[in-house]
């Protein structure tokens, strides 16, 4: 099979970290017989440098025409001084509406290797974890109807959280689909006991859940799941909630796995075209000094073969790989431990692609 993919190195450690993943993504291909077709396209702030804007229009019509982007990381101090509507930031934001990209995906990862980085007491997490906070991105109250008014007690402001059945249904099958791919279970997260929207939220998740006889599905409010993701993580496998609960518990839930450099994301539109980045920026305080950690990058693109390409076993073949890079003992100086060895961004490359040729 031939798959089209759009690339945008950005900038900073951006284009460092997708060198090594499409040196990965190269391996893969030959070993299962596809070939990854790559079309790299400006974004954020060397394209401010050289078209002049953040998101020229011919990079959305590249990222339309394939079949999913891959993104470093935009943005840097170069370009802080400008207006907060054209900063290179602004280019993921119009990315994310103009590919219709309503669904983050957010794995909290901990590989058993780097348990020490994780927070918790062993005990709570030992095996490793692996939960995916499903956000819905495109709606509630980070989009509601806002406003200032003033009243007799002074000036007052507004944000209101709303959401249809539209909106609920479509980012519950999302979830429900990633369970069925993964651990059969979905956790919808709320605040049914308080808010009418999530009432909504409910039921209309209840009522997809009547689809998916295999999967089981619960429901927590959010304070409660917040709490559970620091007592108990590994009760969780699919969390699927709306886009300010689900921006606080993502967060959450990638913090227990220690490393910002091992996090990776992906955003979904419908028909299973999807935007993946690592959750980590542009880090302009290592970029072109071989220091970065391309593993995020490299588990977007297992992401990317896993939602968007249906490449199931290619995708576990890539975590695999970067799992044996770990157990080799091989770290990158932000996952290092005080006094271990650390290898650089290009050796941690040629070790993942060997790994994936099955070379020792
Ligand atoms: P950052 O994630 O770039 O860096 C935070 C810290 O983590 C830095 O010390 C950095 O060196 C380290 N780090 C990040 N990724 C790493 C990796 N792969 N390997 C090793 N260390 C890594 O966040 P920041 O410093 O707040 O932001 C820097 C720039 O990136 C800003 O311009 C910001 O707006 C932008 N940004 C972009 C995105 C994106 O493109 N999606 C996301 C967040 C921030």
């Amino acid at each position: 099979m031939n798959y089209k993919i759009a690339v945008i190195p950005g900038d900073g450690i951006g284009p460092e970290v997708i060198g090594q993943t499409l040196r990965v993504l190269d391996e893969i291909g030959k070993k299962y017989g596809h070939e990854f077709e790559y079309t790299e396209v400006p974004a954020g702030g060397n394209a401010i440098d050289s078209e002049g804007e953040c998101l020229p229009q011919k990079t959305v019509e590249i990222c339309k025409s394939s079949d999913a982007v891959l993104l470093g990381a935009v943005g840097g101090p170069k370009w802080d001084h400008l207006p907060g509507s054209e900063r290179p930031e602004m280019a993921l934001l119009g990315l994310r509406s103009a590919l219709g990209l309503f669904a983050n995906l957010r794995p909290a990862m901990l590989f058993e290797e780097l348990a020490d980085a994780c927070p918790l007491k062993p005990e709570l997490v030992s095996g490793g974890l692996d939960i995916v906070v499903v956000r819905e991105l495109t709606g509630g109250i980070y989009f509601g109807e806002k406003g200032i008014v003033e009243d007799e007690n002074g000036t007052a402001a507004y944000d209101i959280e709303k959401y249809s059945e539209m909106e609920v249904r479509r980012i519950a099958k999302v979830a429900f689909d990633m369970a069925m791919k993964r651990g059969k279970k979905v956790t919808s997260v709320d605040k049914a006991n308080v808010l009418e929207s999530s009432r909504l939220w409910r039921r209309v998740v209840t009522e997809v859940a009547a689809d998916y006889p295999e999967v089981e599905l619960n429901h927590f409010y959010v304070d409660n799941a917040a709490m559970q993701l620091v007592r108990g993580p590994k009760q969780f496998d699919v969390i699927v909630t709306s886009n300010i609960f689900g921006d606080i518990l993502s967060d959450e839930a990638s913090q227990v796995t220690g490393s910002i450099g091992m996090l990776p994301s992906a955003s979904l539109a419908t028909g299973n075209f999807g935007m993946y980045e690592p959750v980590h920026g542009s880090a302009p305080d290592i970029a072109g000094q071989d220091l970065a950690n391309p593993m995020a990058t490299i588990l977007s693109a297992a992401m990317m073969l896993r939602y968007t390409f249906g490449l199931l076993e290619a995708a576990d073949d890539i975590e695999a790989a970067v799992q044996k890079v770990l157990a080799d003992g091989y770290r990158t100086a932000d996952i290092a431990k005080a006094g271990e060895p650390v290898i650089g961004t290009k050796e941690c490359g040629d070790l993942i692609v060997a790994a994936v040729r099955g070379e020792a």
